[in-house]
């Protein structure tokens, strides 16, 4: 029985969805408001720099290594010097803790480690919670609140830990290492080559075209007559395409956004350098800099000048998105001349404004699981044919959200085969 599913969205998630179900065999249409494909992930290559305005690379799972492969996307591996990472704690180290400091967290925390069931999140619990129960004060601070930040730019006092560490606790034993990898000419490279797939398997794409309106979407379904929709747009996207007065879309309208700013910054090759992969700043340094890439040191081929990536804001700073260009210039000078004691000659600055870049992992989105059902994947309650897709989910990172449209397909194939 032929399927027609309208996918509304082209960012990682819709596309990488179009590949799956096109694979079963489902006619897709992809629809999306903006003129080209890649949502957050867009590679802007300069003179001085590769550029990336979200996603840098890919955190390899076993799932996102077969579809890679499968591409055949031309993947670059971390270079050696990428190996260090630092947190800066008054100064750069690879280990902030001192010697009693390590000696709580070694009593402390190590036998949970080992053990692994005192670990797991309770009800409710927020990540910050969970991890004054699980590890020292000042572990807290300095390892566990700037690596999530690192990641969800969220408040750890807000975030659920159900939700965020779910798939650590879920890890099976992987084939593949896990490391972190990028096309060799950026993100866009895989959007190019997963489009022309796309394409040639079939898929109709229609770019450019605005659908917020109440009846929008209705109408979008009528005219692909499509049996089945999945929203894979931004969380606060898809309140905007759901009907006014629907449970789901109030559900949505309380969840939040967490907005960031990424600076891609290319310096003088007389720049004082970060060492290694780069840093995270743990929030009581009281900068507004979350955490900085070496890009130079973590791919080859990034660019003549030397070049480092900025994320500033989150949860926590959101007063950086109105800073003007040079405000924002200004503040990576004297956060960097307080890391690095060297503000850098800086060539080219280039500047990604997502005021709401990531969903907050909070109650309200658990909340919103329960509801559409996110755990069996199964229709909601509202809509039965209307599917969800996207990094609020399972997780931010690109491989969770793969691993998520593989469930999703899986289960469209079913849904189909009992029709
Ligand atoms: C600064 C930054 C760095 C990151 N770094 C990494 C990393 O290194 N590794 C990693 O794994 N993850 C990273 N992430 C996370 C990852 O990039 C995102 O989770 C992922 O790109 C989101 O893809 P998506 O398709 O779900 O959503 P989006 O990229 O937001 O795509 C949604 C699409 O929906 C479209 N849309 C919106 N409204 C409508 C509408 N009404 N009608 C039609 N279309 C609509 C948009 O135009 C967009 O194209 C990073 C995120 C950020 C912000």
């Amino acid at each position: 029985m032929q399927v027609r599913v309208l996918i509304m969205g082209a960012g990682f998630s819709g596309l990488t969805l179009a590949h799956e179900l096109r694979k079963r065999n489902f006619e897709v249409t992809i629809v999306d408001q903006a003129m080209a494909v890649g949502g957050l992930l867009q590679t802007q290559q300069t003179a001085h720099q590769l550029a990336e305005t979200g996603a840098s690379g890919f955190f390899l799972t076993d799932n996102l290594a077969k579809l890679l492969q499968e591409l055949q996307v031309p993947l670059l591996e971390q270079l050696p010097e990428a190996s260090k990472k630092y947190i800066y704690r008054n100064r750069l180290r690879r280990f902030p803790l001192g010697f009693f400091e390590t000696l709580q967290f070694i009593f402390k925390s190590v036998p949970r480690l080992v053990l692994k069931t005192p670990l797991h999140a309770r009800p409710q619990e927020t990540v910050h919670d969970w991890a004054l129960r699980n590890f020292p004060r000042a572990a807290v601070q300095y390892l566990i609140e700037p690596f999530f930040q690192g990641i969800h730019a969220g408040d750890l006092k807000q975030m659920q830990a159900n939700l965020v560490l779910e798939h650590f606790f879920k890890r099976t034993k992987a084939k593949t290492k896990r490391r972190y990898v990028a096309p060799q000419r950026g993100m866009s490279e895989f959007l190019e080559i997963l489009t022309k797939r796309l394409i040639k398997d079939g898929v109709e794409f229609q770019l450019g075209r605005n659908v917020s309106n109440d009846s929008g979407l209705a109408d979008l379904q009528r005219e692909f007559r499509c049996d089945l929709t999945v929203l894979a747009t931004s969380l606060k996207a898809a309140e905007n395409l759901l009907p006014q007065g629907s449970v789901t879309r109030a559900t949505i309208g309380k969840c939040k956004m967490v907005g960031m700013v990424k600076m891609n910054i290319a310096f003088d090759l007389t720049t004082q350098r970060l060492p290694g992969f780069g840093i995270l700043i743990p929030r009581d340094q009281k900068l507004k800099t979350l955490g900085i890439l070496a890009n130079t040191h973590i791919f080859a081929d990034r660019g003549l000048s030397y070049n480092e990536s900025w994320l500033i804001g989150g949860a926590l700073g959101p007063e950086v998105q109105i800073f003007n260009q040079q405000g924002l210039i200004n503040l990576v000078q004297t956060e960097r001349k307080r890391i690095l004691g060297d503000a850098g000659k800086i060539q080219e600055v280039l500047i990604a404004r997502w005021p709401q870049a990531l969903p907050q992992y909070d109650h309200h989105l658990a909340k919103l699981h329960q509801f559409i059902r996110v755990d069996q994947v199964s229709p909601q309650p509202e809509f039965k044919d209307l599917f969800f897709a996207g990094n609020y989910l399972r997780g931010i990172g690109l491989s969770q959200s793969y691993d998520y449209n593989l469930t999703l397909a899986e289960h469209l194939e079913n849904l189909r085969s009992q029709k």
